[in-house]
């Protein structure tokens, strides 16, 4: 081992796509960053990520969204429909696009390549997280390193690591993900059915065309490929025409989770908190962990003894609340009961009804209202 000291602001625990992006965002600050992750393997993820306003703003500063290869699609309307209530609730947004929808892939691999022209990525590296400290010495293959900030980031991994603490609403959910070709254009538009079984998501899919969308159905139950295709066939064959499914079919497993304050780190992504991805907003919200720690560390200096704590509670009001609508909103329509029913008419009319509340809501999911910073 040699014996020099290696001495950096952060070490970020976890390429994926919120650490890896936090690193280039904490670069551009000029601070002194690694980050490791546990492999190497090209992102195989063929799952799509609906961006939001305030995430596309936040992507194009690090210059990574002019890098896409594929034509982001964007959303210009919002149908929620469910087997309650006979009108279906509709979001629009007047100034801008309420979002764009993106392949994740892309996105990991312009930032990994970005890390590794800055020569600040490691891979091959799984640390064991219940050792290191900030400012105590960590050995990374065979270098000493000092790390003033330590930033966990890698993903649901938290939650199978006893070092740090978490809160699980163990919704023993899967999501199912795939693409269609269809006949009619899909004019961008994203729809999302609450189905009894779990809300089907149809989202337009990154194309040179308008006739590619991707879906997301989330569901208790074990469904397999042919009623699947013929629950989306149901449900879009008036809007989207004749269908043509995509063979590969993915499935994730769902933990919705917080994790408690540890004041040795720094949570970012779902590190931090995961969601029930009915509304489309975990990695929207990872981004505005990365922006609340920026914020912060442009009014404190680095060494502030209770930044990570300061960092904490800025970020627990949001991920609670998404964390437990998201949660909620599932067990309601899971529950099937006439109070549950009750509950959702109540919601769907007062959104339907009250254009204000309709407005809050639209520029909370765009990430255009910032509950604390
Ligand atoms: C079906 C589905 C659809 C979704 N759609 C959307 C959407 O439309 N919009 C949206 O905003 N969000 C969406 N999300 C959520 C979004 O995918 C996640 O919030 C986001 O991918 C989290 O990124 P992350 O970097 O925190 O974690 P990950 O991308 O999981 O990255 C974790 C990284 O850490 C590394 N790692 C793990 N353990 C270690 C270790 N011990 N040492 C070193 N490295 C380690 C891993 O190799 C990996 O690279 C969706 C989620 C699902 C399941």
């Amino acid at each position: 081992m040699k014996n020099k000291i290696n001495n950096y602001d952060f070490l970020i625990v976890g390429a994926g796509l919120i650490g890896a992006i936090a690193a280039l965002a904490l670069t551009q600050k000029k601070f002194k960053v690694l980050v490791i992750d546990k492999d190497n393997k090209l992102n195989k993820d063929n799952r799509t990520l609906a961006v939001n306003a305030n995430s596309i703003d936040f992507l194009k500063k690090l210059g990574i969204w002019n890098l896409l290869k594929s034509p982001p699609q964007p959303i210009d309307k919002i149908v929620i429909k469910d087997d309650i209530n006979t009108k279906p609730l509709i979001f629009e947004n007047d100034d801008e696009t309420m979002g764009n929808v993106i392949l994740n892939k892309e996105i990991y691999e312009i930032a990994r390549l970005k890390l590794k022209n800055l020569k600040i990525l490691k891979i091959d590296n799984s640390i064991n997280v219940s050792e290191i400290h900030p400012n105590k010495n960590i050995c990374i293959n065979k270098h000493n390193y000092y790390f003033k900030k330590i930033i966990i980031s890698i993903g649901k991994s938290v939650l199978s690591d006893i070092s740090h603490k978490n809160i699980i609403l163990n919704e023993k959910h899967y999501s199912y993900v795939g693409f269609f070709k269809h006949e009619k254009n899909h004019n961008n538009m994203a729809y999302e059915f609450f189905t009894n079984q779990g809300p089907l998501a149809v989202l337009p899919a990154p194309a040179d065309h308008k006739k590619k969308s991707t879906f997301i159905y989330s569901s208790k139950e074990t469904i397999n490929v042919t009623q699947l295709q013929r629950l989306i066939f149901n449900k879009v064959v008036k809007s989207h025409g004749k269908l043509i499914f995509d063979k590969s079919l993915s499935k994730f497993p769902i933990t919705p989770h917080l994790t408690k304050n540890n004041s040795r780190f720094i949570y970012i992504g779902d590190s931090l908190k995961s969601i029930h991805p009915v509304a489309g907003q975990g990695w929207n919200l990872g981004i505005k962990d990365i922006q609340t720690l920026c914020n912060l560390l442009d009014q404190y200096p680095l060494d502030t003894e209770n930044i990570n704590s300061l960092y904490y509670s800025r970020r627990f009001l949001e991920s609670a609340i998404y964390l437990s609508f998201t949660s909620v909103l599932n067990f309601l329509y899971e529950s099937k009961n006439t109070f549950s029913k009750k509950i959702i008419k109540l919601g769907f009319t007062g959104l339907g009804k009250i254009k204000l509340a309709r407005d809050i809501f639209i520029k909370q999911a765009m990430g255009r209202i910032n509950l604390i910073d």
